[in-house]
């Protein structure tokens, strides 16, 4: 039973961001600095792996320091729009930025709300800004956080998904891959 659990975890799940992904996450994230940013992510999910080839944010998403709300109808409109161009392209997931509020930092660990609402099996990215105090080069972390500097921020961004509905909602880090930004093979 613990070995079996054990193995679950383990099991490593990773999400590849093309570069025009990664630049939409960070570019919206920045844009609304101070506010939470939304947006939908397209892109192909495979056996524990999601490749991410689109990253849109929401328009018209209510944002506010406390969360972002959206219309759940917008999933099955994106995928009839995707279906025209068949291409194997689906929605795969969502993201959205944490902003610093003050003193406290932003995180890349999802707030319980964040849990309520993840639907299992999606993949999540969160993009975490904070003022920065040094400039750094992309990197991924032991964690399979994806962290860099851009203008006076630092940026990390980070996944994660639910497997199934469970109370408490555990949710599994997913590794994020850029290699894009941070280059194949290289490890820090
Ligand atoms: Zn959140």
């Amino acid at each position: 039973m613990e070995r079996a659990k054990t193995e679950v975890k383990n099991k490593k799940v990773e999400a590849y961001l093309s570069l025009p992904a990664f630049l939409s996450i960070v570019s919206s994230s920045i844009e609304t600095f101070k506010k939470e940013t939304i947006g939908y992510l397209i892109g192909v999910k495979g056996e524990n792996k999601y490749m991410v080839e689109y990253a849109i944010p929401y328009q018209t998403a209510e944002s506010s320091f406390a969360h972002v709300t959206i219309d759940l109808k917008r999933v099955e409109r994106v995928n009839s729009i995707l279906r025209l161009l068949s291409e194997g392209l689906e929605y795969i997931g969502e993201f959205h930025s944490h902003t610093a509020f003050g003193e406290s930092r932003a995180y890349i660990i999802p707030s319980s709300e964040d849990l309520l609402t993840t639907v299992p099996g999606e993949l999540n990215i969160i993009c975490a800004v904070n003022p920065k105090k040094r400039s750094v080069k992309w990197y991924e972390n032991k964690n399979g956080a994806l962290i860099g500097t851009v203008d006076e921020y630092r940026i990390e961004i980070g996944g994660y998904f639910v497997k199934k509905p469970a109370i408490g909602k555990k949710y599994q880090r997913v590794r994020i891959k850029c290699p894009s930004v941070t280059g194949i093979g290289v490890k820090r």
